[in-house]
């Protein structure tokens, strides 16, 4: 297939050279989508079936980039507690932030080196992760979230958001660290020379090991936002590309929020998170039972919210939310959806922005 033929170029290019000799890609069209799983040497795909092309050939692409990957972290660069994994009494590396976040983020930039993707597009995806990643809670960190991603299965999602961000920003913190020579993918493609397959890194040394390959500035940077649970410095690091980027616009009326964020946990709709401006007294973590009344599934769930979609910003309906146990009716009104997580290209950049922007562009 031509589609993977790209990507395939492009993450060889990424990787120097192609990381297996063989790799089966498994594809099943069906009148759903279902997602993709990825084993050592082949993935599968569950993939609604539509023509392949536009924003469904590039959607493909991306989840295929994103599986392929895999083949480099974990396959190649894990920790024991990946290496000798214990299917019977699972622990949970702490770094799954690299083995999802991490690859989530090579997945799109081998892209936009190989120009497969364009700038623009690269931004819209990131805003588009910005966008989602609101949706969850702030104050766990990616470490957290890799450790109880079992118990936490409201939240893990956003390791492929907020992971695949920190990605991007740690790739342009050692960029600018080396004067745009060394930059992620340079660090990743010597940990996969130095360990492999059958070669663990220290679940417990990891950082240090991932410090004394780089600077030490980079500790701040894992203790800010991998272990830690500091804002994201979106403005100040794609500044140093010559990129704006703005986390508040403005307010569009004429388009509706719910103001909160709805994710599922043990097959029920569970509150994610709440935005701060929102005061009709949802809380993260609450459990919504009925919708109007009526009570609301998995299954049911597409037309029992339908009903929104016709709602205008100051519309009201009552949620059944359900918090330690016991129920109780909320009245919600829609709110009017704030315009967020813009980047514009800057025309008038300075020379230094330039340079950096020209290498974060491209595989070193
Ligand atoms: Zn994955």
């Amino acid at each position: 297939m031509i589609l993977l033929e790209d990507i395939l170029t492009a993450t060889s290019q990424f990787t120097q050279g192609l990381p297996v000799n063989r790799y089966s890609f498994l594809f099943h069209f069906e009148n759903f989508s279902a997602g993709a799983w990825e084993h050592n040497l082949s993935s599968e795909y569950v993939f609604n079936e539509s023509p392949l092309e536009g924003n469904v050939a590039k959607e493909i692409k991306s989840v295929a980039a994103h599986e392929f990957y895999h083949v480099i972290t974990p396959l190649n660069i894990h920790s024991e507690l990946v290496g000798n994994f214990n299917f019977e009494k699972p622990t949970m590396s702490q770094h799954i932030w690299l083995y999802e976040g991490v690859t989530e983020w090579a997945s799109d930039i081998l892209q936009l080196r190989d120009y497969l993707i364009s700038l623009d597009d690269y931004l819209a995806d990131m805003k588009t992760k910005l966008i989602i990643n609101d949706n969850y809670d702030p104050t766990i960190s990616l470490v957290d979230l890799s450790l109880h991603s079992t118990e936490r299965q409201d939240q893990y999602g956003n390791i492929y958001q907020k992971g695949a961000i920190v990605g991007c920003l740690l790739d342009i913190r050692l960029l600018e660290l080396s004067k745009g020579k060394k930059g992620l993918r340079e660090v990743l493609n010597q940990l996969y020379k130095d360990y492999g397959v059958n070669k663990a890194f220290s679940e417990k040394d990891f950082f240090d090991d991932f410090v004394n390959r780089t600077y030490p500035e980079i500790s701040d940077f894992i203790n800010k936002y991998i272990k830690g649970t500091e804002k994201l410095p979106v403005a100040g690091y794609f500044g140093k590309l010559g990129i704006e980027y703005k986390e508040f616009v403005g307010v569009d009326s004429s388009k509706i929020s719910l103001g909160f964020g709805i994710g599922m946990k043990d097959n029920k709709f569970i509150v994610t998170r709440v935005e701060n401006s929102v005061p009709n007294g949802i809380r993260t973590l609450d459990f919504i039972i009925k919708v109007n009344g009526e009570e609301v599934t998995l299954q049911n769930a597409q037309a029992k919210f339908a009903f929104m979609k016709n709602m205008k910003v100051g519309d009201s309906f009552v949620l059944t939310i359900e918090r330690n146990g016991e129920q109780k009716d909320i009245k919600c009104s829609m709110e009017p959806r704030t315009i967020k997580h813009q980047f514009r290209v800057l025309d008038d950049a300075s020379e230094q922005q330039l340079e950096l922007r020209s290498a974060w562009m491209k595989n070193l």
